[in-house]
C-alpha cells in the first residue's frame, strides 16, 4: 500500500490542470497522478477554444488566436463581433499535454503512475484506491484527498439532456479561402435537425488551412457517414472551398444537462472536470472552467481547508441553462433565431462575459430581454414541475 496526501485520477484537462496548480505551490504537497493506459479508456486527442485576454499562461503553446467572432444565420446574414480585450484562443491537447509533462518532469512531489483505477472508496480520514497496473498487477493506494476526473459511466436523471455532438476535418485548400483574424463561431446556413439545432465551425489557422466542424445539438448523435456528408456540403456548397485536402479529424460527444453532477463523492473523494459539472450545459465549454476549478482546489490545499471542488457554474447561470436546453428540447424557441439575435443585439465581450458566468444580474437580464421572452418565461415556469428522467442509453 502506497500513501500520497493526494490523487488526482486522470490526465486529461483536469487531471492535469490541477495537478500543474499543487506542484506549483510553494510547499507543494506529494501527489499521485494515475491515468489509463493507452488504449479505449484514454480520450482521443482534441482542440480546446476558449477566451480570455492576451498574456495568458498558455499564450506560449496556442495554435493560435482569434480577435474577431462571427455568427451567421440561415440566410447568410454575418454578425460580426469584436472581441477585444478578449481573444478566442485555440489550444490542441497533445500542446497542453506537453507543456504540463515538462512542468511536472521538474516537480519532485508529483509522482505519474499509468494504471487502470478499479475502485476508489471513502474511509475514515481519506480514501482507499484499487488499480490495476499495465502489466496487470494490482496497486493498492491510500490518500488523504482524490480527486476523480473519470467520466461518469452514465449521465444522472435530467430534465432535458441533449448532446452537442460534432466532426471537424482540419482542411488545406489549394487558393486562400479563410480570414484568419476570424473564427466563425455559429453559421447557421447548414440543414437543421427535426430537433435542436446545427451549425458549422470555422477556425481558420491560416489562409488556406482550417479546423471546420459540423455540430448538432440535439438528443442523439449521428452515424458516422452523416457527419462526413455534412462536411462536405459545409466545405463545397458553403464554403465553397474549391479543391482542398483533409489533413486531420476531430470528433467528439459532449453531454449538454441540467442533471445536477455531484462534485462530492465522500468525505475525501471529489470529482472534478466534466465529471464534475464543469462543462457549461448551454454550451460544452469546459476548459477555462476547469482552470478556474484547479485553481480554486489547489488554493484550499495550500491553506489546509477542505478541499471541496467549488461550482464551476452559478446557480443562476445552470438555471438559465436547463430554460434554454429545456426551450430548445420542446421547439418553443429556434435555435438558429435565437443565437442568431443573441449575437446581433448583444456585444460580443459582454455574451462572452454573460457564458462565462461573470455577468450581473442586470447584464443578463438585459440579455434575456433580446430572447423570444413569452417561450422563455413558460419554460422557466413549467421547469420546476418536471421530473428528472433517467437517459433510456448514456452518451459515448
Ligand atoms: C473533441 C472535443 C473538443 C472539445 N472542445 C472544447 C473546446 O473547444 N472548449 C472547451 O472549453 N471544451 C471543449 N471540449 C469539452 C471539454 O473541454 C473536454 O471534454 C475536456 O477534455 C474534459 O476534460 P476532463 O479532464 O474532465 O475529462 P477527460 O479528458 O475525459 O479525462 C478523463 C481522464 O480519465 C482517464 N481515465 C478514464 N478512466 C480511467 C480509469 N479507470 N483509470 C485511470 N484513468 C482513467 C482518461 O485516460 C483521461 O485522461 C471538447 C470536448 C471534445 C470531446
Amino acid at each position: 500500500m502506497r500513501d500520497a496526501r493526494i490523487a488526482v485520477i486522470g490526465a486529461g484537462a483536469a487531471g492535469l490542470s490541477l495537478v500543474r496548480r499543487l506542484a506549483a505551490h510553494a510547499d507543494p504537497p506529494p501527489v499521485i497522478l494515475l491515468d489509463a493506459p493507452p488504449g479505449p479508456l484514454r480520450p482521443p486527442e482534441r482542440t480546446w477554444c476558449f477566451w480570455e485576454e492576451p498574456g495568458g499562461e498558455f499564450d506560449a503553446v496556442l495554435t493560435t488566436s482569434w480577435s474577431r467572432l462571427r455568427v451567421r444565420s440561415r440566410d447568410g446574414r454575418a454578425t460580426l463581433g469584436r472581441l477585444a480585450p478578449l481573444r478566442y484562443k485555440m489550444l490542441r491537447s497533445p500542446d497542453f499535454t506537453a507543456l504540463v509533462a515538462a512542468e511536472l518532469a521538474k516537480a519532485p512531489t508529483v509522482r505519474r503512475i499509468t494504471a487502470t483505477v478499479t475502485e476508489v472508496r471513502d474511509t475514515p480520514g481519506g480514501a482507499h484506491l484499487h488499480a490495476r497496473a499495465t502489466d496487470g498487477t494490482p496497486l493498492h493506494l491510500r490518500a488523504r484527498w482524490v480527486f476523480d476526473s473519470r467520466p461518469l459511466p452514465a449521465l444522472p436523471p435530467a430534465r432535458t439532456t441533449f448532446l452537442q455532438h460534432f466532426r471537424g476535418w482540419f482542411v488545406r485548400t489549394r487558393d486562400p479561402a479563410f480570414d484568419p483574424a476570424t473564427a466563425d463561431l455559429m453559421d447557421f446556413r447548414v440543414p437543421q435537425p427535426p430537433r435542436g439545432l446545427a451549425f458549422g465551425y470555422v477556425l481558420p489557422l491560416g489562409p488556406r488551412q482550417a479546423l471546420i466542424e459540423y455540430t448538432q445539438f440535439s438528443p442523439t448523435a449521428l452515424p458516422s457517414q452523416a457527419y462526413d456528408d455534412a462536411l462536405h456540403h459545409y466545405a463545397e456548397r458553403i464554403l465553397g472551398l474549391g479543391e482542398f485536402t483533409r489533413t486531420g479529424t476531430e470528433t467528439g460527444v459532449i453531454p449538454m444537462t441540467d442533471a445536477p453532477l455531484h462534485r462530492q463523492r465522500g468525505h475525501s473523494v471529489f470529482r472534478i472536470g466534466t465529471a464534475g459539472g464543469a462543462t457549461r450545459p448551454s454550451t460544452g465549454y469546459t476548459f477555462a472552467a476547469v482552470q478556474r476549478q484547479a485553481r480554486a482546489i489547489a488554493a484550499a490545499c495550500a491553506a489546509g481547508r477542505r478541499p471541496v471542488p467549488p461550482p464551476c457554474h452559478s446557480r443562476r447561470a445552470r438555471t438559465m441553462d436547463a430554460i434554454l436546453l429545456r426551450a430548445l428540447a420542446t421547439g418553443r424557441i429556434d435555435g438558429p433565431d435565437f443565437f442568431a439575435d443573441l449575437f446581433r443585439h448583444t456585444s460580443t465581450p459582454r455574451l462572452l462575459r454573460f457564458l462565462d458566468g461573470r455577468s450581473h444580474p442586470a447584464e443578463d437580464l438585459a440579455i434575456g430581454l433580446r430572447t423570444p421572452v413569452l417561450p422563455i418565461l413558460r419554460t422557466a415556469a413549467e421547469l420546476p414541475l418536471l421530473r428528472r428522467r433517467t437517459r433510456p442509453e448514456a452518451p459515448r
